[in-house]
């Protein structure tokens, strides 16, 4: 079936055939029709298959055939995300879709002025794609309305109802329209979750495209060996034998992002960094940056392993496991968009082989082994172009030849 067989409003055809979206990929397939029907819905497709447009499609339409009460401050449709990356990101597909479409959307976050969202937010919005924080404090301050609520929708469902965003969701709940619809959309989900998530829809139609391992099919991802001082000649290494690649790197702290820019800096290599302790703006900027193509290697932490969905990605580094095994299937989900082939690779240092094991029991099956013969995990070593490493190795080669000579 394609877009152009649906009984969807011609402003939304019409846009779907200029983007160029001519069939629905699987899930859109399946649950589009549902949400059209009014049911609520919870679906679990991996990362990269479409779910932003599974679920703008029929929103965007219903919004467009019903007129619904747009008072001062009010929403119709509420989509909450866990990041701020997120919530630009899928405010701007709704605007994108929506283009011929009388829809109003709004990204609400925070780290940004809220003058200008509490201006746009007098007159109504239909769609307003928001993290918890900004949110609440403007409904709080008046400034936003959700009595009047048509539709909640969850994207990254599981990690908007685990732990800190779960309080969250429950005094959302309290406060909209116990008659909506709810959507709930995610890549990863467990039992436990699972079980809240029932909590807050009743009847939701189940919609699962889940093989086996929760990493998408297109993309190769594999596990080296390296220990923990080594890693940065092994990122070298890569970034320098794939210089016209798109590279993602994830490492654990804010702290060692900054670390590795560092020390790309000193071998001559263009990074970015990118993690919570920088302001929002400039988050923004650098990751405009990276979607360019004016940065090509963007080293980061979890606050863009969720959703980020720019095509262009060639390669998912790993530069430190994730201690949360789902984050490893978000974190490899940033390549592979679509029906694009992606690679991923990761560092595990002795230390982390606990993180890996979790990983292998998480996805079922054993990441395949990238094999690093012993002589050129030294060449790789010896190859940097660190100053810093390379007067040190100096040092080391004097030494040893100290020590020849003492045994001649
Ligand atoms: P997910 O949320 O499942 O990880 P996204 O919604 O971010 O995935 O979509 C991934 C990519 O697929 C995006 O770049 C999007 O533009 C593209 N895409 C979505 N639906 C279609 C479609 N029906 N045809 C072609 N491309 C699509
Ligand atoms: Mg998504």
């Amino acid at each position: 079936m394609r877009f152009s067989d649906y009984n969807i409003v011609k402003e939304l055809k019409d846009r779907l055939e200029e983007v160029g979206f001519k069939k629905p990929t699987d899930i859109q397939f399946k649950s589009i029709k549902h949400i059209l029907d009014g049911e609520d819905v919870m679906a679990v497709a991996q990362t990269g298959t479409g779910k932003t447009a599974a679920f703008a499609i029929p929103v965007i339409d219903k919004l467009t055939r019903s007129k619904g009460r747009k008072g001062s401050n009010s929403v119709r449709c509420l989509v909450m995300v866990p990041t701020r990356e997120l919530s630009k990101q899928i405010s701007e597909v709704f605007l994108d879709l929506g283009k011929y479409a009388p829809v109003r959307t709004l990204g609400l976050y925070g780290g940004v002025d809220q003058e200008q969202q509490i201006r746009t937010l007098k007159n109504g919005v239909d769609v307003l794609v928001a993290t918890p924080g900004r949110m609440f404090d403007l409904i709080a301050q008046g400034a936003l309305d959700v009595s009047g609520l048509e539709f909640l929708v969850l994207d990254e469902a599981d990690l908007m109802l685990d732990l800190g965003f779960n309080k969250d969701i429950q005094d959302i709940l309290r406060k909209i329209p116990k008659k909506r619809q709810t959507l709930f959309f995610t890549a990863t989900i467990d039992k436990q979750i699972k079980k809240l998530a029932y909590d807050v829809v009743r009847d939701a139609i189940r919609i699962q495209i889940s093989p086996k391992n929760p990493v998408a099919g297109n993309i190769e991802h594999a596990v080296a060996f390296v220990e923990m001082d080594h890693k940065r000649f092994f990122l070298e290494n890569m970034l320098k034998e794939f210089e016209e690649l798109k590279f993602i790197v994830f490492v654990r702290t804010k702290v060692r992002a900054e670390r590795v820019v560092a020390a790309m800096e000193r071998v001559g290599i263009k990074t970015e960094a990118l993690h919570g302790g920088i302001e929002q703006k400039e988050r923004f900027s650098i990751l405009d940056r990276f979607r360019s193509g004016e940065n090509k290697v963007l080293i980061t932490t979890d606050v863009a392993c969720r959703g980020i969905d720019i095509p262009t990605v060639d390669y998912v580094i790993n530069y430190d496991l994730p201690e949360n095994p789902e984050n490893y299937v978000h974190r490899c989900g940033r390549t592979g968009r679509g029906t694009r082939k992606g690679q991923a690779l990761s560092f595990c240092s002795e230390s982390e082989n606990l993180f890996l094991q979790a990983i292998e029991l998480y996805t079922g099956e054993e990441v395949e082994h990238y094999h690093i013969d012993p002589a050129d995990y030294k060449e790789i070593i010896n190859d940097s172009d660190d100053p810093t490493y390379n007067w040190k190795k100096l040092i080391d080669q004097a030494n040893k030849e100290d020590g020849k000579e003492d045994e001649w």
